[in-house]
């Protein structure tokens, strides 16, 4: 870590670990990822882990596998602020002894009656400055026994303002802060004051976050300012909304980045889907990891919010399916078929993802499908049969089967029976192929049936037909 100005690009993502990474956190993490990495920067980590109320072990797994998983590896961190509260402490020693910040003994109380008064008077709600330092100024008695908070000495007058890299120019009147309080009774330092040390330590460069954090950033450039810290430049990141219009919650679907994973969704395509909400190039939609850390500036992020939009989402992923090798594609639907009670080597799975794939969204429809090939065969519904193996259905299924049998079992050839049966008893397609279905895999609904009787094997469809008929 380094306290001297950086000409190095250093950006941070900083997760406070009360819960699962959610998509909004990912995709301000996956930008200040690009940024870094375009810029031939470095990207930390850091876990404000100082609510130790909310912040839990799992937590902090969960973000570190989340950001694994979309490949957002940090070249710095994790760092834990709850690791470095001696430095914390040392920094408030620092400014109190350079007169920057102060001891308070108000009690909550005495502030909050402070804030009354100045609500009844019209006036922002405020600390009054009772325990201020001034030049001249005769401050009260200490009361015995009461362990002071510490503030900041906030500047009195004039304005913060910063050129906000998303938002453009922003500006607060410091009249408008409060002395923030820094450090608590029992010596604790306060959120601000940690992202403020941490910044300044960590020599960040660029914070990019989300604009719920607007509110913090003229106190953090106040303090950075007082400790004689360059300061970095800010941009702030619009919300995620949903569908909706309201702002994305459970109500609208996943919103743990995990939980993608589990649904069958790749890692690349949410981290295209998700860069691309909120920022863009041109009109580019689909973009490799390669061209986004290529592509990726700060002028094309947008200043309004996004709006989720889930069927976007399956299209980005179905893209990077078909991107997908059959071999590789098979590698990953093995697992989710075995968790569905499949068995992978049942069939050529690549072959069996290669037929799917086309017409699937997701890594589980794919496993879902699959197990028409890999998972176990319960026999035909009575009432299918009942429907679809008439009379003339077994006439022609017992046919085909015969037909069959002696044929090379390739698509092709499996094609060619189909048709030499339908010719010879002048039906229809669906005439057999319908009962074919019914016959072999229990459902009126499947792929091709010619490919699907190639992939189930020459074993299997004899077997099936033979047990159907009889
Ligand atoms: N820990 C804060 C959060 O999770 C982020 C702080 C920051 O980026 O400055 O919202």
């Amino acid at each position: 870590m380094t306290q001297t100005p950086n000409s190095r690009v250093r950006t941070r993502f900083a997760p406070s670990p009360t819960g699962f990474l959610h998509l909004g956190g990912a995709r301000t993490a996956l930008f200040s990822w690009a940024f870094a990495r375009h810029h031939g920067g470095v990207f930390v980590l850091r876990i404000e882990d100082t609510d130790v109320e909310r912040s839990t072990p799992e937590a902090v797994q969960a973000i570190l596998d989340s950001m694994d998983w979309l490949g957002m590896q940090p070249d710095e961190g994790p760092f834990y602020q709850m690791q470095r509260m001696d430095r914390y402490r040392e920094v408030v020693a620092q400014m109190l002894a350079a007169g920057t910040a102060y001891h308070c003994y108000c009690t909550p109380e005495e502030v909050e009656a402070m804030r009354e008064r100045a609500r009844a008077q019209g006036l922002k709600p405020r600390y009054d400055g009772t325990w201020r330092p001034e030049q001249g100024k005769t401050l009260p008695p200490v009361p015995a026994g009461r362990q002071p908070v510490v503030r900041f000495k906030n500047p009195l007058t004039g304005v913060t303002s910063w050129n906000d890299m998303v938002k453009g120019p922003i500006s607060f009147d410091n009249g408008e802060l409060d002395d923030l309080i820094i450090a608590r009774p029992d010596g604790t330092p306060t959120y601000n004051f940690c992202v403020v040390v941490d910044d300044w330590d960590m020599g960040i460069t660029h914070v990019l976050r989300g604009d719920d954090h607007v509110n913090n950033t003229p106190r953090q450039i106040n303090i950075l300012r007082a400790l004689g810290a360059t300061l970095p430049e800010y941009g702030h990141v619009p919300m995620i909304l949903g569908p909706d219009g309201e702002k994305l919650s459970k109500r609208h679907g996943a919103v743990n980045v995990m939980e993608y994973d589990k649904e069958g969704y790749l890692p690349e395509a949410m981290v295209n889907y998700l860069a691309r909400l909120g920022w863009s190039h041109g009109d580019d939609e689909l973009f490799t990891r390669a061209q986004l850390v290529e592509w990726f500036d700060t002028r094309h992020l947008s200043k309004s919010a996004s709006q989720w939009d889930p069927k976007k989402l399956n299209w980005v992923n179905a893209h990077y399916l078909r991107q997908m090798s059959d071999a590789d594609l098979a590698a990953h639907v093995a697992p989710r078929l075995a968790r569905r009670g499949g068995d992978p080597a049942a069939a050529d799975l690549a072959a069996v993802v290669g037929l799917l794939k086309d017409r699937a969204e997701t890594l589980e429809q794919l496993a879902e499908g699959a197990m028409l090939f890999c998972g176990p065969f319960g026999g035909v519904p009575a009432e299918l049969a009942a429907q679809h193996l008439t009379d003339a259905a077994r006439e022609a299924l017992r046919d085909f089967a015969r037909e069959s049998a002696t044929s090379d079992w390739s698509r092709e050839s499996l094609s060619a029976t189909i048709k030499k049966v339908l010719a010879a008893r002048g039906i229809k397609m669906p005439q057999l192929a319908i009962p074919l279905r019914v016959a072999v895999t229990g459902q009126t609904q499947t792929p091709a049936i010619d490919a699907v009787l190639a992939l189930l094997g020459k074993e299997k469809v004899l077997q099936r037909l033979e047990a159907a008929l009889a």
